[in-house]
């Protein structure tokens, strides 16, 4: 193991680190020392708190064996930015840990394309990581900010306040039944719901607005349920979800006949947006974000103080539903 590593090593790892670090213009006051040294050095303004996440996309698992080499590098830095958008935070810097069965340079630069273009957007540094030979694997660490004491967080819904989500829900999963031929989508469809699961859009704006007003926040990267869940049992909630309310894409509608089921939108993973609820008080204020924004805050149904998930149907019925998203462990 030793003396593979050590072979490898040699003149390709070095190469491709070179290749990244020379690929990125962005300068952080905050990195004080990125690539190069054993580690990086950041400071932090002292009114505010480091968030830190990390998030790994595993080839065959996270995204299809044939997913473009730009894609992987986008997306493996956008779910990152999700995660820190659900904590209202600010992004800074990450660590890109890369394990690659047989580099190859334009591979690398396609990766790398992907990778800084939304770096750029966000002012991201990257400033270290880690480079290795092994199954095809992206694992990034992201840094942000906070101001002191004013991370969104799980488990602070409290009863009565509205859920909302942003944007629309199913589209990644209606491009992965495309992908896998369960579903037959003409090439403009197929191409609306694939930037939809390769090219999401971290809602990292949005969540800075929504500290003032959110009483607590998840990105719904499981499906829309298991995420909706993690909050309701760490606030100690249940909440009731109104069928007609739940946002969908027009490109969705013209394809799925939602009497037959809400599959999709509740329970397919890899959506990306935010949900997040809102006590009474803050409405107004919140309608006052929303008109600063193109992307659609829909209110989805109430927490409350009773557990359990009820679905409150078009015809007024009631229905209990069972959350359960995509579960990593189950066959
Ligand atoms: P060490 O052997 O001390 O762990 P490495 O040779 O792994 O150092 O890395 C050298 C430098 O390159 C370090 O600053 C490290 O953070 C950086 N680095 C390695 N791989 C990557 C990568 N994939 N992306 C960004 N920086 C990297
Ligand atoms: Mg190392």
């Amino acid at each position: 193991m030793f003396v593979t590593h050590l072979l490898f090593m040699m003149p390709s790892e070095f190469k491709i680190i070179q290749q990244l670090a020379n690929s990125q213009s962005i300068r952080r006051d905050e990195v004080v020392l990125g690539i190069g040294d054993d580690a990086a050095v950041l400071n932090i303004p002292e009114d505010h708190e480091l968030v830190v996440s990390t998030d790994t996309l595993n080839a065959g698992v996270h995204f299809p064996d044939n997913t473009f080499a730009r894609d992987i590098g986008y997306k493996s830095l956008a779910v990152n930015l999700s995660d820190l958008a659900a904590m209202g935070a600010d992004p800074i810097a990450v660590n890109l840990s890369l394990s690659l069965p047989d580099p190859d340079s334009h591979w690398i630069q396609d990766f790398t394309d992907g990778f800084f273009s939304l770096a750029r957007i966000y002012n991201v540094q990257l400033m270290g990581g880690d480079t290795t030979r092994g199954p095809l694997s992206i694992s990034v660490t992201i840094f942000g900010m906070v101001p002191k004491g004013q991370a969104m967080r799980r488990s602070t819904a409290t009863a009565g306040d509205s859920i909302f989500v942003t944007g629309t829900l199913g589209d990644a999963g209606a491009a992965l039944l495309g992908l896998i031929g369960e579903l037959k989508l003409n090439s403009k469809q197929q191409q609306f719901f694939s930037e939809r699961l390769n090219c999401p859009q971290p809602r990292v704006a949005i969540s800075k607005a929504l500290r003032e007003v959110a009483s607590s926040c998840i990105d719904i990267s499981d499906g829309l349920l298991a995420d909706l869940a993690h909050i309701l049992d760490q606030s100690k909630c249940g909440a009731v979800l109104y069928e007609d309310q739940l946002p969908i894409s027009n490109t969705f509608s013209d394809i799925f006949d939602l009497a037959g089921g809400w599959q999709l939108p509740l329970n397919a993973g890899d959506d990306y947006e935010l949900c997040f609820t809102v006590a009474e008080s803050n409405m107004q204020q919140l309608e006052t974000i929303q008109s600063s924004f193109y992307v659609p805050f829909s209110c989805i149904g109430m927490v409350e103080s009773r557990a359990g998930l009820t679905m409150q149907r078009t015809d007024g019925s009631m229905h209990t539903i069972d959350p359960h998203g995509y579960d990593h462990f189950k066959k």
